[in-house]
């Protein structure tokens, strides 16, 4: 039996909608199902769930996700009652960044430090290109964003980059140049045959340990910094202010040191990012009334088989008959 790892991380998908369409996370020009406004777990539903259901088996770090999570109303009203729940160590969001120069202020005042936003590129044109935003430039709002959160004194303030060969991997040592000046932790993330097959079958991926090699060329690399709560390995360009991290699940299985499960944002509860097996789903159980000790329960039975239930298989993706993007799943 593979071994129990402690699993305490939830990474809570608020909206399954986005305002973006990133290549690597949807599939061209495919229809997506969205989630119907009654369908979505609301607020007061989600904190039961925290309060009666997870943080009783010991979750106390949660992640907000989608879709876009800035699209959510009334975001930072629930970031200040998840924050203001005596169990919660940590609150964080990952963000596509396009709505922060205008939420960053109140997201800030509700409690929220952590943040992700994600970055692919540092020209706009192939930014928006990957973004699917083309015609109408993001960029900009995004960059604007990150500098406010930055003077908002969001801390730690993380980029994520998710590398497409041929496409943004020419300028990965200009976004890894970003952690020197400032205290931004830039994290490179192997791109997953998740959302968009077809891209990844075009273009595949790039290991994280060439992408270290460059910087290693160029600047130097520090290894064994203090490593974060989640999967990925950082390092220190010397001198640097912040960090660079990389997130390996293609080339490095992490699945053993797992320790997270993912709440859709239509009350699925998810053992693995790459395998369904023994979802639950917590909505429609509370919405029937069941005792939130009996969704407790089952919630400590899944937990129990998650080390059986971990993929680890990630090549062939989810090519499994689920078909479900990032944006779906909350990534
Ligand atoms: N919309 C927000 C954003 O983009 O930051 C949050 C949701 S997004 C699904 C969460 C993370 O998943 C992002 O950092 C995104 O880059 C990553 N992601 C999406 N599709 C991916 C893929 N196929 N491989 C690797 N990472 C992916
Ligand atoms: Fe939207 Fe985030 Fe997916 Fe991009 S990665 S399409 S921003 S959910």
């Amino acid at each position: 039996m593979p071994p129990t790892n402690i699993v305490d991380y939830l990474r809570i998908s608020l909206i399954d909608r986005c305002n973006f369409r990133c290549q690597y996370c949807m599939p061209e020009g495919a229809e997506l199902d969205y989630l119907l406004k009654s369908s979505l777990l609301q607020d007061d539903e989600l904190l039961l769930l925290l309060r009666e259901v997870f943080i009783p088996l010991g979750f106390t770090r949660f992640r907000l996700t989608g879709g876009e999570p800035l699209l959510r109303p009334n975001l930072s009203n629930l970031i200040a009652r998840i924050a203001a729940l005596p169990a919660t160590q940590d609150i964080s969001l990952t963000t596509n960044g396009f709505l922060l120069a205008q939420q960053a202020r109140a997201l800030y005042n509700a409690g929220l430090r952590r943040i992700n936003i994600s970055l692919d590129s540092l020209n706009a044109e192939t930014f928006d290109s990957l973004a699917g935003t083309k015609g109408r430039s993001r960029w900009q709002q995004v960059w604007q964003g990150i500098q406010i959160a930055h003077e908002l004194g969001f801390n730690p303030l993380k980029l994520n980059v998710v590398v497409i060969p041929g496409v943004n991997d020419s300028e990965l040592l200009d976004l890894a140049a970003l952690s020197i000046d400032r205290a931004w932790h830039v994290r490179f993330i192997e791109f997953m045959p998740i959302g968009n097959d077809a891209l990844f079958g075009d273009r595949g991926w790039v290991p994280s340990e060439e992408i270290r090699q460059r910087i290693r060329d160029r600047w130097g690399l520090a290894e064994g910094a203090v490593q974060g709560n989640g999967p990925a390995d950082v390092f220190q360009i010397p001198g640097a202010q912040g960090t660079v991290g990389f997130i390996s699940q293609m080339s490095e299985c992490f699945c053993d040191r797992c320790n997270r499960m993912r709440l859709s944002a239509d009350g699925w509860l998810r053992p693995c990012l790459l395998n369904e097996t023994g979802q639950i789903d917590l909505k429609t159980g509370l919405r029937e009334g069941i005792d939130p000790k009996l969704l407790r329960q089952q919630v400590q039975t899944l937990l129990q088989l998650k080390p059986e239930i971990n993929y680890k298989e990630r090549e062939s993706g989810t090519t499994m008959g689920y078909g479900k993007t990032m944006s779906q799943i909350g990534g």
